[in-house]
C-alpha cells in the first residue's frame, strides 16, 4: 500500500476530546474515526488490524470445534421476554420512525437468538455437544463510553455458545475454551490473567474473565505474585500484600481491562425455550450450555494501552497492519525513487505486507514521525545515504538502534 494513496492520514494534533490514550493513539495515526461517543468507523489501516485479531480469534475458536455462524443485529422482543431480558437498561431499542412503541432491540447479546436456533436442530443426545460462534457487531447504551475502544456503544464481539449434555462435557469444553483464550491473547503479545469473577447469575459456579493489566482497566483484581491466582475485587475477599490461598506467595492488587469471559450458564436459557434432549436411556433433560465472549476492539485497543511509548504505538507481530514500513528519503530524486519503488514491487510480489511511503510532501523528519506513530514492526528506509553503500536501514519500532543490510540480501529475507 502507498502511504501517498490511503484513505485516513495521521494528524499533527491529539483529538481534543479523547483522553485515553487507545483513543489518542488510534485517532491521530488514522486508524480509527470517532463519529459519537462510543461510536468509532475503522478506517482502512484499523481494519487491517481488527481483521488480523479476528483471524487469530477465528482460527482458534475453529481449533477447538466452534462453528462460525451470524446472527441478527436486530432481536424481537419475544426472544428477550423469554428470560426477563427486555427491560435491561443496557439495550438500544429499535422500532420503525412511525411506530410508537419498540418491537426490537439491537442485539447487545445472543444466548436467548441461538437458544431458540437451537430448538430445531437439537433432540437427540447424539446431537450434542456442540459450539458456535460469530463475529458480529453488539450494541449497549454503555453510560461510560469515554476509553476509546475499550468500551464502545457499538463495538465488535466474538461471541460463542456451547450446547452439552452433561455438566462435565461442558467443563471440559470450558477448559478448552480457556486454554483457545490464552492463546488469542499471547499472539497478540498481551499477559493476561485468567481470574475469578462473580458467580453468573444463572449458575451457582462462578464466572472466569482475562484481565490485562493496565491503568486504563476499570476493573480491580487481586493476584499472587508468584503463582497468578488472580480474583475480581467484586468478589474477592483478598487483600493487597496479603497471602496468596493457593501457593503461600504475596497478593497484589492491579487496574486491568476485562478482555474475555467465560460464562457457566448452565439451563437458565434451555429452560426459557424449553431446549430438551432424550437421553441415552430414553429419558428427557435440559440442554446445558456456556457462552464466551471476546471484545475485538477492546482487545485491539487494549494493545495499543499497553503497546506505546511517547512517539506512538508499538505493535505487536502477528497483529500490525503492515510487517514492513518502507520509507524512502529521495528529495525529489527520480533515481532514488525509483529504486525504492522496486523494492516496494519486490516485497509486494513476495507477498509480504508493506506500507510504502512514497509522499513527495513530507520531510524525512515528518516520515521518521509518523512511522514511529503508527508503529509498523520493521522500518526500512533508502535514502541517498544508504544507496551509496548498496544498503537499506533497518530499525525494528521496538528498539533503538537502527543497522544496515545489503539490499541484495533485504530482498530475500523472509519475513514470517
Ligand atoms: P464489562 O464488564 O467490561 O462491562 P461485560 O462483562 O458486560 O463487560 P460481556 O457482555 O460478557 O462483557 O462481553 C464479552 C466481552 O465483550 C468482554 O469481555 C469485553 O471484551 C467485550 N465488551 C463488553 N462490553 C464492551 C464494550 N462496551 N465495548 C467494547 N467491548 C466490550
Ligand atoms: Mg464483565
Amino acid at each position: 500500500m502507498k502511504q501517498s494513496q490511503i484513505f485516513g492520514h495521521t494528524l499533527r494534533e491529539n483529538p481534543k476530546d479523547e483522553t485515553s490514550a487507545n483513543a489518542r493513539l488510534l485517532e491521530r495515526g488514522g486508524f480509527i474515526y470517532k463519529n459519537s461517543a462510543g461510536v468509532y468507523t475503522y478506517l482502512p489501516l484499523g481494519w487491517r488490524t481488527l481483521e488480523k485479531i479476528a483471524k487469530i480469534i477465528r482460527e482458534e475458536m475453529n481449533a477447538i470445534g466452534g462453528q462460525e455462524m451470524f446472527m441478527s443485529a436486530l432481536v424481537e422482543k419475544k426472544y428477550l421476554d423469554a428470560t426477563g431480558r427486555w427491560d435491561v437498561p443496557i439495550g438500544f431499542e429499535a422500532k420503525g420512525k412511525n411506530e410508537k412503541t419498540a418491537d426490537f432491540v439491537m442485539g447487545w447479546t445472543h444466548e436467548e437468538v441461538l437458544t431458540a436456533v437451537a430448538g430445531r436442530y437439537v433432540n437427540s443426545y447424539k446431537d450434542l455437544p456442540f459450539a458456535a460462534y460469530q463475529v458480529q457487531t453488539k450494541f449497549r447504551n454503555e453510560p461510560r463510553a469515554k476509553s476509546g475502544l475499550l468500551r464502545g456503544r457499538e463495538f465488535i464481539m466474538k461471541d460463542l455458545y456451547s450446547f452439552h449434555a452433561s455438566e462435565k462435557d461442558l467443563n471440559d469444553f470450558y477448559e478448552k475454551v480457556k486454554a483457545a483464550y490464552f492463546k488469542i491473547f499471547e499472539r497478540c503479545d498481551l499477559k493476561a490473567f485468567y481470574t475469578l469473577a462473580a458467580g453468573g447469575v444463572f449458575t451457582a459456579s462462578n464466572t472466569h474473565e482475562f484481565q490485562v493489566a493496565a491503568p486504563a482497566g476499570e476493573d480491580i483484581i487481586f493476584i499472587c505474585g508468584k503463582c497468578e491466582y488472580a480474583e475480581n475485587k467484586e468478589i474477592s475477599k483478598l487483600k493487597n500484600g496479603g497471602e496468596c490461598p493457593k501457593c503461600g506467595g504475596k497478593v497484589k492488587m492491579e487496574k486491568t481491562i476485562e478482555v474475555g469471559n467465560l460464562f457457566p450458564l448452565g439451563t437458565k436459557y434451555s429452560s426459557a425455550f424449553d431446549l430438551q434432549f432424550t437421553n441415552a436411556i430414553g429419558k428427557k433433560e435440559l440442554v446445558i450450555m456456556g457462552s464466551y465472549g471476546i471484545g475485538l476492539g477492546r482487545l485491539m485497543g487494549t494493545v495499543v494501552e499497553t503497546h506505546n511509548d511517547e512517539k506512538g504505538i508499538i505493535w505487536p507481530e502477528e497483529i500490525a497492519p503492515f510487517k514492513i514500513h518502507l520509507i524512502e528519503i529521495s528529495g525529489g530524486d527520480a533515481d532514488i525513487k525509483s529504486r525504492a519503488e522496486k523494492i516496494y514491487r519486490d516485497l509486494v510480489a513476495g507477498g509480504i505486507e508493506v506500507l510504502y511511503d512514497d509522499r513527495d510532501d513530507k520531510t524525512a523528519g515528518e516520515k521518521f514521525a509518523d512511522a514511529d506513530l503508527l508503529g509498523i514492526p520493521l522500518r526500512a528506509v533508502i535514502s541517498k545515504k544508504t544507496l551509496e553503500r548498496d544498503s537499506i536501514e533497518l530499525k525494528k519500532r521496538s528498539e533503538k538502534e537502527a543497522k544496515l543490510a545489503k539490499i541484495s540480501d533485504f530482498s530475500r529475507l523472509k519475513f514470517e
